[in-house]
């Protein structure tokens, strides 16, 4: 089966898995915070549980609508195509970020040539 992104199937496949696992992991941690966040907490110890948790939460709320829209390009035949210039997106680069949108040329594009990046 060809693939306008130049991935395998067993490639789409492993990286599927890994967002799957992904989504489950910031839906848990989100959880968790909510309950940690609504329980009845003295205000010492919200402050010690407040910095490193929200840092986290920022973090992982702004991923998982990513991880998601990365999911749902999957069975669109889409997943892996670069937003920006329709290229295909590299395997080493979609291992490290798979919900990444975009290709190397036009991440660092976005980014500036401060913090060019290489996969
Ligand atoms: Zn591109």
């Amino acid at each position: 089966m060809q693939l306008s992104s130049g991935l395998t199937l067993s490639q789409i496949n492993e990286l599927g898995k890994i967002l799957e696992n992904e989504k489950e992991r910031i839906k848990k941690c989100l959880e968790a915070y909510n309950e940690r966040f609504v329980s009845d907490v003295a205000t010492e110890d919200l402050h010690s549980i407040l910095p490193p948790m929200r840092q986290n939460h920022a973090f992982r709320v702004e991923e998982l609508p990513e991880v998601e829209a990365a999911l749902r390009k999957i069975p669109d035949g889409t997943y892996g195509i670069c937003e920006g210039c329709g290229e295909s997106i590299s395997y080493e680069r979609l291992l490290q970020f798979p919900w990444a949108k975009c290709c190397v040329r036009c991440q660092n594009k976005k980014e500036g040539c401060n913090k060019k990046r290489t996969i």
